[in-house]
């Protein structure tokens, strides 16, 4: 066969942003693709996105998507595998029941596709291909609207009974912030980035002095992306700061106590705020996890996710391999 019957597409479904790739053989990116995420509709809007902006990462490559031989997807929530469904995600709109994405897809792109949990394929995308491929062990720690954790453990993905990998939800503070999740003191309630925006928004509707909100506007958003939360951190805006600093301690406790129970050999940290502010926070993130590692003297090692921003797209069409 010619490479060019090998094209697989990956497309990786976020809280706020859709991304697709087309790769070849050798998983190299022959055309990719990013749309936002719908707000609303609920999952057939935000299905019909995912069907669009894969064709637009096919056309890009020169392909029909009726061409590819699989499609990969790494999808939020609970998803159920073997029936092709995903449930209760809750940072996508109106998710919460059993949506057959997998036949939706199919129909609507003419190719095979397998869903996958988004941060799972992701961290087997830095396995197989990024910055976790020296190791046998590793966590990789997904750092975006939410918090997401994928564990590889001797070379083999640990999905536990389907939720492993929930990292977000370690508590780092008893009885403290309420979460998404609804249980309090998560290490999402103080890193994820809808409750970093929730919680600007309390302190801003409180007086407290900020740009994030002027940030968002100007730059046509309407939601703190991680790009606006860079740029309010460059202007030393003291809130965003003081919320990126929380966050930074809540990642670091967290990283630390998954790192106590696991001892992999690395961590890797990825998603939208992790690959934006790896190089400027990803030390002091290393640094909060080393003061509360058990084992001082053998930290693992630390790396910001090598895929970057099109890592869990690149995963996701792994799972077309087989
Ligand atoms: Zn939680």
């Amino acid at each position: 066969m010619s490479p060019r019957a090998k094209a697989r597409g990956g497309i990786d479904l976020g809280g706020t942003k859709i991304q697709t790739v087309i790769v070849g053989a050798r998983s190299q990116v022959i055309g990719a693709a990013r749309t936002e995420t719908p707000h609303e509709g609920g999952p057939a809007a935000i299905a019909a996105a995912m069907a669009d902006c894969l064709r637009e990462a096919a056309s890009g490559a020169g392909y029909e998507t009726s061409e590819l031989i699989g499609i990969g997807v790494g999808s939020p929530g609970e998803v159920d595998d073997r029936k092709g469904t995903v449930a209760g995600a809750r940072n996508l709109s109106e998710w919460i029941e059993p949506y057959p994405l997998r036949n939706e897809l199919k129909k609507a792109l003419g190719a095979p596709v397998h869903i996958g949990n988004d941060v799972q394929v992701a961290t087997t995308g830095e396995f197989e291909l990024g910055a976790a491929k020296p190791y046998k062990s590793v966590l990789g720690v997904f750092w975006g609207t939410g918090v997401g954790g994928g564990i590889v453990l001797d070379g083999h993905d640990w999905l536990g009974r389907g939720a492993a990998g929930e990292i977000g939800h370690m508590v780092v503070k008893k009885g403290g912030a309420k979460c998404p999740c609804g249980n309090r003191g998560c290490m999402e309630a103080y890193a994820g980035r809808a409750a970093m925006e929730a919680e600007a928004r309390r302190r801003h509707d409180k007086g407290e002095k900020t740009d994030l909100f002027k940030l968002m506007k100007h730059k046509g958003k309407d939601r703190l992306t991680s790009s606006v939360w860079g740029k309010a951190l460059h202007h030393e805006d003291k809130l965003a700061t003081d919320l990126l600093e929380r966050a930074v301690d809540a990642l670091g406790a967290g990283i630390a106590s998954a790192v106590n129970l696991l001892d992999v050999e690395a961590v890797i940290l990825g998603g939208g705020l992790g690959i934006r502010f790896g190089d400027e926070l990803g030390p002091a993130i290393e640094k909060r996890m080393n003061e509360s590692l058990f084992d001082h003297d053998n930290p693992p090692d630390f790396h910001v996710a090598a895929l970057g921003d099109l890592g869990g797209a690149i995963g996701a069409a792994l799972l077309a391999k087989s």
